[in-house]
């Protein structure tokens, strides 16, 4: 699934229980951060005309922090981050796995190759997939992420801060206020 989808599902994740604003980017954080293992992107972009490109995107996404011992190492950080060390530290377990859940369920690419997860990389190599799994351009994901979207809107009217609070308090509250003023 795609990082936008990643995020809202896993700020909501962040607000299933009261915790306070940094054990919620913690959580939240923890939900995106395997998907940092693309940004190798760009590095293909520039090797591309170089006699090997190395093909970072397509070798190591996916591989690198897709992983059951990269989960153990943002759990541990957000033990270590956190004010409530414990809760925070299983939300942030519970938040990557359903980061890895998603992309098992919704990442395939537009020739029907399936994203497979090797969940015990680097022990062993053995990838997880799903026969079942659609396009990362499928309506599920489409529906999955307004769904997300959605109450992530309706906890911030109700809650009084929103998914900005993890950029900007400041655009946090102008948000907050906007949506105070028309929904009351
Ligand atoms: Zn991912």
């Amino acid at each position: 699934m795609s990082p936008v989808t990643h995020f809202f599902i896993s700020w909501l994740v962040a607000n299933s229980a009261r915790m306070e604003r940094r054990d919620r980017i913690l959580v939240t954080a923890a939900g995106v951060i395997p998907d940092i293992d693309g940004i190798g992107v760009v590095a293909d972009i520039f090797m591309r005309n170089s006699n090997e490109p190395f093909k970072w995107y397509q070798q190591f996404h996916h591989v690198l922090m897709h992983n059951l011992a990269f989960a153990l190492v943002v759990t541990i950080v957000a033990f270590l981050l956190a004010k409530k060390r414990t809760f925070a530290a299983s939300l942030a377990f519970v938040s990557f796995h359903l980061h890895l859940l998603g992309d098992i369920a919704g990442s395939a690419g537009p020739e029907g190759s399936f994203w497979s997860i090797p969940y015990f990389w680097p022990l062993s190599n053995v990838e997880f997939t799903w026969s079942g799994q659609w396009e990362l351009n499928a309506w599920q994901n489409i529906v999955i992420t307004a769904i997300a979207i959605g109450l992530s809107i309706f906890i911030s009217w109700r809650r009084g801060y929103s998914p900005l609070e993890i950029f900007s308090m400041k655009a946090d509250k102008f948000f907050v206020g906007v949506l105070k003023n028309r929904f009351g």
